[in-house]
């Protein structure tokens, strides 16, 4: 494909341009304004399945889901259909409904928590965690770790990968924040490690543990790229409760996606509290904490932990998240299938790049993966230091090579991109033919 054939952006740039006017940087999250890859970002006119339309009508190949959300694909029946039937009755109660209380059974059910609270984002469900972390401990301190994301909340940027990473190298402990407008005093009580690091996390936990209310990681690492964590880690991750420190896993991306269970349950992890988002919410905004009872009774109006949310447990969104967890549950195969296809995308990518001589390492789990553009053997990325020597600029023109050719890979090198229910075999030989093209310098990018 030469470039003169490529699709018009026209209506998305005059979108953008007006978007631009009126909200910082022309979007309302930082990463969708496409800066690390350059060029206009697609405004989405609607999406079905595995496929987004944009505002000049061109379809393509969705690997971004929603940044997670959508695992069943976009616009299944069985949530428009629970989404429609909620809508029927009304779009907020501000009192309790049955779609709370049923959402709340099936997450208890499938995760093995005792109690859930459900809030509006992932954001809202870690910021909460960790508050009930301090007052269940009466601790101020918290623990994360370095390229690790979980959400916006003010202690929790520092080190927070994805959209703030860059190649700086702090020392470990005491970290700065990674965005203006957090006072260090904020983040002097966030504590960094290492992924991936046990012998740092236990160094940290021996001269720290005891002012340590929470250490929060996610169990599988999305928001660097893809990074699985080894059992050695994860042994040390479980010993950190031995000083009395709450093990918070952030299983907003991983929740319901790694397994039905999440990471949690396809590692053997045991934390404290888990944070879920995304998938919970089927598509609308609904992000959740959970955990051992006698913590959760801590929050309010049972405990002296304050927590509320107007539209929170909103009916709308209740539908969606419990319609897709109930498809997911009577999907048994479903998990088989995403891992399958994400394996034969992982293989097909590295020799695709291998052939063309493009130095390039995947990492990949589930239905998660990271095309690293870095000469590292595969599997050998294994924290944000490793996944920051990878070379965006080579990233960029990758992306744009795909794009031109209709497949919509995540527009960072730092992110994971999700495969759905949605996605056929047609899917990943299309992929892998745009692949190869884009690997050979052909595909209409510049
Ligand atoms: C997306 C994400 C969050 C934040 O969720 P929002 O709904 O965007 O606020 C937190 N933690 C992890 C691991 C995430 O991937």
């Amino acid at each position: 494909m030469t470039t003169d054939s490529l699709p018009s952006t026209a209506r998305s740039e005059a979108l953008f341009a007006r978007a631009r006017a009126v909200t910082p940087g022309g979007v309302n999250s930082p990463v969708r304004a496409f800066r690390s890859v350059g060029g206009t970002p697609r405004f989405i006119r609607e999406a079905h399945g595995a496929h987004l339309t944009d505002a000049d009508g061109t379809r393509y190949l969705d690997y971004i889901g929603s940044w997670g959300p959508m695992i069943l694909g976009h616009d299944h029946p069985a949530v428009r259909e629970a989404v429609a039937s909620a809508l029927a009755g009304g779009t907020s109660f501000g009192a309790p409904g049955e779609r709370e209380v049923q959402l709340a059974e099936a997450v208890t059910h499938i995760t093995g928590v005792d109690r859930v609270r459900f809030v509006n984002s992932g954001t809202e469900a870690t910021m909460s965690a960790l508050r009930l972390a301090r007052g269940f401990t009466g601790r101020k301190y918290i623990l994360k770790f370095r390229g690790n994301y979980h959400g916006h909340a003010d202690g929790l940027l520092v080190e927070a990968g994805s959209g703030l990473m860059t190649n700086a190298e702090g020392a470990l402990g005491q970290a700065a924040p990674s965005s203006a407008g957090v006072p260090q005093e904020y983040a002097a009580l966030t504590l960094v490690s290492e992924y991936n690091d046990p012998a740092a996390l236990d160094a940290l936990m021996a001269g720290r543990g005891r002012e340590i209310a929470a250490v929060i990681f996610e169990p599988v690492v999305g928001n660097a790229g893809v990074l699985i964590p080894t059992p050695e880690f994860l042994a040390a991750l479980h010993r950190v409760r031995d000083h009395g420190a709450l093990l918070i896993a952030d299983e907003v991306m991983t929740g319901f996606r790694l397994s039905l269970n999440g990471a949690t349950g396809l590692l053997g992890l045991t934390p404290d509290l888990t944070c879920w988002g995304k998938i919970i919410g089927g598509g609308l905004p609904v992000g959740a904490y959970g955990g051992r009872a006698d913590v959760m009774d801590f929050v309010s109006p049972q405990g002296p932990v304050y927590q509320a949310g107007t539209l929170s447990g909103n009916p709308l969104a209740m539908a969606a998240g419990l319609a897709t967890l109930e498809v997911l549950e009577a999907s048994p195969a479903l998990y088989g299938r995403l891992e399958a296809y994400t394996t034969a995308l992982a293989d097909g990518l590295r020799s695709a790049a291998r052939e063309a001589g493009v130095p390039l390492s995947v990492n990949h789990i589930g239905s998660m993966l990271t095309a690293f553009h870095q000469d590292a053997p595969d599997g050998s990325i294994r924290t944000y230091a490793d996944a920051a020597r990878s070379d965006t600029a080579a990233f960029a023109r990758w992306f744009q090579a795909m794009l031109g050719q209709g497949i919509y890979w995540a527009p960072s090198q730092f992110e994971s991109i999700f495969v759905s229910g949605a996605h056929t075999d047609h899917d990943l030989n299309a992929t892998l033919d745009a692949a190869r093209a884009a690997y050979a310098g052909r595909g209409g990018a510049a």
